[in-house]
């Protein structure tokens, strides 16, 4: 070989998934190995932050099928390019600060990809389930998929936007919320809290609905217009509502909330069984329900730009390295406002 191997022979160490299971026991194992040589194609980047996603949760504890054994989960990664691998044509540059998403791979063929839908590719992969994700020191990805990201926010800040963040704006978009609408948000979690300030940036009204008072005084705190129990009826039909909870139970909650011609959207990507629903009391009126799958790059680029526009509060948690499980188990059991990350 000519060129010489970025990093060749370099250690770092990564949290493994060794075998899915209840995070209350102990899925994920800390390993030391070499650190991966970014393809053509592709950027070396060393990790400095990772939030915690509840798709992390879902892809440790076995709720979504395995894609890649021992899997490192992580998704929303920023972190420095340290090197590029050969023959990569790209914007970035060794020293630059980019983030990496969930979506990691599309065909740029199928029908979904040439309809500009490329977050419904028959082949896409993700970051921390098809491939080796961001509880490590050292990640690579393709340079297509990096993003850029906005000044004005530290490295533990930007960490939920590129999930949590990015999801949460797609489901807010998919939501068609009228000019100065009435938007109820179910659960309120990393992504919640981000989607509840551009709505209000916007002029909506926007209602909180969670089973956790710390969380309903965080959206009282963060200026919305009310907040009470999961189940608990809005103080006004909502024009649109985005469930993040991952309970089946609330969707038909959700849906008897809605204004004629409302639309209830499903923000994640796993949620236990939807009960039997009423075709009068839910879904006539032209109401609408429908689910968010990934994301598109431009859904990722339009709503980092607005960050840079719109200076979002990010709360976060901040967890060190060797402490992974445990931001995951303490994010299963709901116990912090916000948006845990893990700080290399
Ligand atoms: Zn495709
Ligand atoms: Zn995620």
């Amino acid at each position: 070989m000519t060129h010489s191997s970025p990093g060749t022979g370099t250690h770092g160490k990564a949290w493994r998934t060794t075998v899915p299971g209840s995070v209350d026991g102990t899925p994920l194992h800390l390993v030391d190995e070499s650190h991966p040589v970014p393809a053509p194609g592709e950027l070396l980047v060393s990790v400095q932050a990772c939030g915690v996603c509840r798709t992390d949760l879902h892809v440790v504890e076995g709720d979504l099928p395995v894609h890649s054994p021992q899997v490192v989960p992580g998704h929303e990664i920023v972190g420095t390019v340290t090197a590029l691998g050969v023959d990569t044509v790209t914007h970035f540059r060794v020293g630059d600060r980019v983030g990496i998403p969930w979506l990691r791979h599309t065909c740029g063929t199928c029908s979904f990809c040439a309809a500009g839908r490329e977050n419904l590719c028959t082949t896409s992969r993700y970051t921390g389930w098809d491939h080796d994700g961001g509880f490590a020191e050292w990640v690579v990805v393709p340079a297509d998929y990096a993003l850029a990201l906005p000044d004005g926010y530290s490295t533990a800040e930007l960490a939920p936007l590129l999930c949590a963040g990015i999801i949460g704006y797609r489901a807010l978009m998919l939501a068609e919320l009228p000019p100065r609408g009435v938007l109820g948000l179910y659960g309120f979690g990393g992504s919640a809290h981000i989607v509840a300030q551009l709505a209000r940036a916007d002029g909506a009204t926007v209602h909180v609905m969670t089973r956790d008072p710390v969380a309903r005084d965080f959206a009282l705190s963060l200026g919305m217009d009310s907040a009470q129990g999961t189940f608990a009826a809005p103080p006004q039909p909502l024009d649109a509502a985005i469930v993040f909870a991952p309970i089946g139970e609330i969707v038909p909650v959700a849906l008897e909330a809605l204004v004629p011609g409302g639309t209830v959207v499903l923000a994640g990507i796993y949620m236990t069984d939807v009960p039997a629903l009423n075709y009068q009391r839910h879904l006539f009126h032209e109401k609408r329900l429908r689910s968010v799958e990934a994301n598109t790059r431009e859904d990722a680029r339009a709503f980092l730009d607005i960050c840079g526009r719109v200076r979002l509060q990010v709360q976060t948690t901040v967890y060190p390295f060797d402490r992974v499980p445990d931001a995951v188990r303490d994010l299963k059991h709901g116990r912090f406002p916000g948006a845990a990350v893990v700080v290399l």
